[in-house]
């Protein structure tokens, strides 16, 4: 389940490690965030870039670390203006990272804002019946240096689509970790990417525009409650009953309603801030009015926003999405009782956009090719 790369990557080090491993060969503190500085203000494409480093450094640095750990190798773009990235890590294994689109009035495109959609893990073992991840099982965990190279690989996109007033900002509005895998399962790596993507010797992105999104592992979101950066929290519900939700989660197993919501409340309560319940409507599963008014409940106890999301199909899975009215009605009848309630048009339909189906799909279609047998 663990990989070990040839080279530990540079966007995995914080300030302090980097430090600690540069003073073991002599060189001065300033040196790491001027490396730090190169990477994520100026977003070096190689050593070389580096050029106010000595040269036997930069021999040093391309000797010891991997300077971005995940290679673009796709970037489908769909005409509804989301970016589906397939990007082949060392081991071979392929992750997805999406970049979202939300077009602004009377400016053009390029300068929509976006959010960024990363991956926690190459594929998932949390089972959910109607996701393309979870599919062919957890191959491994990702590092943080792979979930933080996402981010980069992102910049260096957007950098040169539209080139930035300000070199030092990232080039996107907002992540939300919402990819392949179960965030809250590579806890650490987790905390660690994102303490560096937080940080001011790293991407300089502030924790409120940063979500997380967790299929319900009770234990990990109290602990995320304990932390001191506040990051957001969106929780994958998709079903408003235990009945429902056992139907289509495995995770309800272990964690039912009964101790999911008081952990959610504890963290809405530590950090107040607005926690997301994820509902993806999935035809004569999830869609009845009795489930919506269910939903309207749990969200109004917990003052929680209510995401809607029509279920994207996934070649080999028989659900559907329900009609539009039915989508409608549901929307209606939750938002009632004044619960905030968004129904999202989904975007990326035509590229595979829900989790984990270009990585599947690339993978069947060259089963010797990069990732091929990826989870089994
Ligand atoms: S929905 Fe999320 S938690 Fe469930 S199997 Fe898919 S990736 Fe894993």
């Amino acid at each position: 389940m663990k990989f070990t790369p040839a080279k530990p990557a540079l966007t995995g080090e914080t300030l302090e490690t980097l430090t600690a491993r540069l003073a073991g060969r002599g060189e001065p503190a300033f040196r790491a965030r001027q490396i730090l500085e190169w990477v994520y203000k100026k977003r070096a494409r190689s050593w070389d870039d580096m050029t106010n480093l000595p040269r036997p450094l930069r021999a040093w640095l391309g000797e010891t670390f991997a300077l971005l750990p995940a290679a673009l190798v796709l970037n489908r773009q769909s005409a509804d203006v989301t970016d589906k990235l397939l990007l082949e890590l060392e081991d071979r294994s392929l992750i997805e990272t999406v970049i979202i689109r939300v077009p602004q009035e009377g400016v053009g495109l390029e300068h929509s804002r976006k959010t960024i959609c990363i991956s926690t893990q190459v594929g998932c073992a949390m089972g959910c019946v109607f996701c393309a991840s979870g599919l062919a099982g957890l191959k491994r965990d990702l590092a943080a240096g792979e979930i933080v190279a996402q981010l980069l690989q992102v910049c260096h996109l957007e950098d040169a689509r539209t080139p930035r007033a300000r070199a030092e900002l990232a080039s996107f509005d907002n992540i939300v970790v919402m990819g392949m895998g179960e965030p809250l399962a590579n806890y650490d790596a987790l905390l660690r990417a994102l303490t560096i993507v937080n940080a001011e010797w790293g991407l300089g992105f502030g924790a409120r525009r940063i979500t997380i999104s967790t299929s319900g592992l009770v234990p990990k979101i109290r602990r995320l409650a304990d932390e001191a950066i506040g990051f957001r929290l969106a929780i994958s519900l998709h079903g408003a009953s235990d009945a429902v939700r056992e139907r289509i989660m495995p995770v309800n197993k272990a964690y039912p309603l009964a101790q999911l919501l008081p952990a959610v409340r504890e963290f809405h309560e530590r950090h107040g801030r607005m926690v997301t319940l994820e509902f993806i409507l999935i035809e004569d599963v999830n869609d009845s009015l009795e489930q919506a008014d269910l939903l309207r409940e749990i969200a109004r106890d917990l003052h929680a926003h209510v995401n809607l999301i029509p279920y994207n199909a996934v070649e080999g899975l028989p659900w559907r999405r329900p009609s539009v009215l039915r989508q409608e009605e549901f929307a209606r009848v939750v938002r009632t009782a004044g619960v905030s309630v968004t129904l999202r048009r989904e975007k990326g339909h035509d590229i595979d956009a829900a989790c984990g189906q270009l990585r599947l799909k690339t993978e069947k279609a060259a089963p010797g090719a990069p990732g091929g047998g990826a989870g089994s």
